[in-house]
């Protein structure tokens, strides 16, 4: 390996953005070097709950979400091995008259926003996607075309793809310096110095710590997550299932085992690279599953796990290029649903790095908002 080298555009951090990113940019022909401090997938994008989902998303996100979602079916390499996308849908139940005309409220929204792929369907529709759901049950938002997939595969085929086009991905490169000279960065590790044209930050929770050796500031905030994996069950649901006023999110896997999670939030410590489990809180998301399939009521939890994802103020991603330093851009802020967009933000990071080509639809992610 050549431990200063030269390159067009240097990437900070091997989440799905990062090795997105790197895949997009090579495709262009540019000479990428991503550096991460651990392994490619080591933080949320390895670990999260694998939802691809257009479904609930705020509505700034709804045209990178769908663009997301059009590639998630349409590449190659995200399919055909095992553990890819499965596109099983994603449904959103109402649990009461008044989730019901919540969902209605929602409908109407995207309606006006001109968006039509979230459909309101009725009970016995609900019974036909879901037949073990319980009786209480109202109806539903409904997107056939979302699904799931096994994240830290996904990593891991973006990154297999990006180093056959020749991007240079380095693991255990931990960036530690940051120097703007001339019209190049400098990025270090304990090793190894790259210089580059353009500068790509996307290390999630750890993003604000490399703006500011860049000069810049950028509002995001670390928080913890967790999910909980059951034993296995008989195969009971096909979709991914979530409900309207209470946070859950799951699914079942072709194993039988059911992963349990949904903005199950918990402290979290960026210095030590660790989110502390809340059991308060995974018992009462672990009710809210018993409560929807009673079935369920006596099966044990094998496994909980936790990560760390970086929260934006409004909850809306970040993409885009820096409002103040020239030639550094930026990807995080995700808040909790960054995977399924993956995709389309490594594709348009591509787009704006190569081609300075900012899309008017992806306005609301710039980071220029907060300025
Ligand atoms: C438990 C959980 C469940 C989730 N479920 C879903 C879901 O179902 N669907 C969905 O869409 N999203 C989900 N998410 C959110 C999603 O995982 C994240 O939004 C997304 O993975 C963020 O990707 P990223 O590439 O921005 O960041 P990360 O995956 O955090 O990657 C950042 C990388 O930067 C590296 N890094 C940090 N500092 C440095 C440095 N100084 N030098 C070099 N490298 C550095 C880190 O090691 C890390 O690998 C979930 C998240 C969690 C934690």
């Amino acid at each position: 390996m050549n431990l200063h080298a030269k390159c067009d555009v240097i990437i900070v951090g091997g989440g799905i953005h990062g090795v997105a990113s790197a895949y997009f940019l090579a495709k262009k022909g540019l000479s990428v070097v991503l550096l991460e401090r651990d392994y490619c997938g080591r933080s949320a994008s390895g670990v999260n709950a694998g939802g691809v989902r257009t479904l609930g998303r705020v509505v700034p996100e709804i045209p990178l979400s769908l663009a997301s979602s059009e590639l998630w079916q349409t590449l190659d390499f995200l399919h055909g091995f095992d553990g890819a996308f499965v596109r099983t849908g994603q449904i959103k139940v109402a649990e009461s008259v008044q989730d019901m005309q919540k969902l209605q409220e929602r409908h109407n929204l995207l309606a006006r926003h001109g968006f039509d792929h979230e459909k309101l369907i009725d009970q016995d529709q609900v019974r036909q996607i879901v037949p073990a759901i319980a009786a209480h049950v109202q109806g539903a938002l409904w997107v056939s075309t979302d699904g799931f997939a096994f994240p830290y595969l996904i990593v891991q085929a973006f990154a297999r793809q990006a180093r056959l086009l020749h991007a240079d991905i380095r693991e255990q490169s931990p960036v530690k310096a940051i120097e703007h000279s001339g019209n190049h960065w400098r990025v270090s590790t304990p090793e190894q110095t790259i210089v580059g044209e353009k500068l790509l930050l996307c290390a999630g929770a750890w993003t604000p710590e490399l703006a500011r050796l860049c000069g810049d500031e950028i509002p995001v905030t670390p928080g913890g997550l967790m999910l909980m994996v059951t034993q296995r069950v008989p195969h009971f649901i096909n979709p991914v299932l979530g409900a309207t006023s209470r946070g859950l999110s799951f699914k079942q896997f072709a194993n039988g085992t059911v992963v349990i999670g949904g903005a199950l939030e918990c402290d979290a410590d960026t210095g030590q690279n660790y989110a502390e489990l809340d059991f308060s809180r995974l018992a009462n998301s672990a009710r809210i599953v018993t409560d929807l399939f009673p079935f369920l009521n006596n099966v044990s939890i094998t496994r909980a796990w936790s990560g760390i994802d970086g929260y934006a103020p409004d909850h809306t991603c970040i993409i885009g290029p820096s409002a103040s330093v020239d030639n550094l851009y930026y990807a995080c802020g995700f808040s909790s649903s960054g995977f399924q967009l993956g995709p389309a933000s490594g594709q348009y990071l591509a787009e704006v790095i190569a081609d300075n080509a900012e899309n008017p639809r992806y306005q609301g992610l710039s980071p220029a908002r907060f300025s």
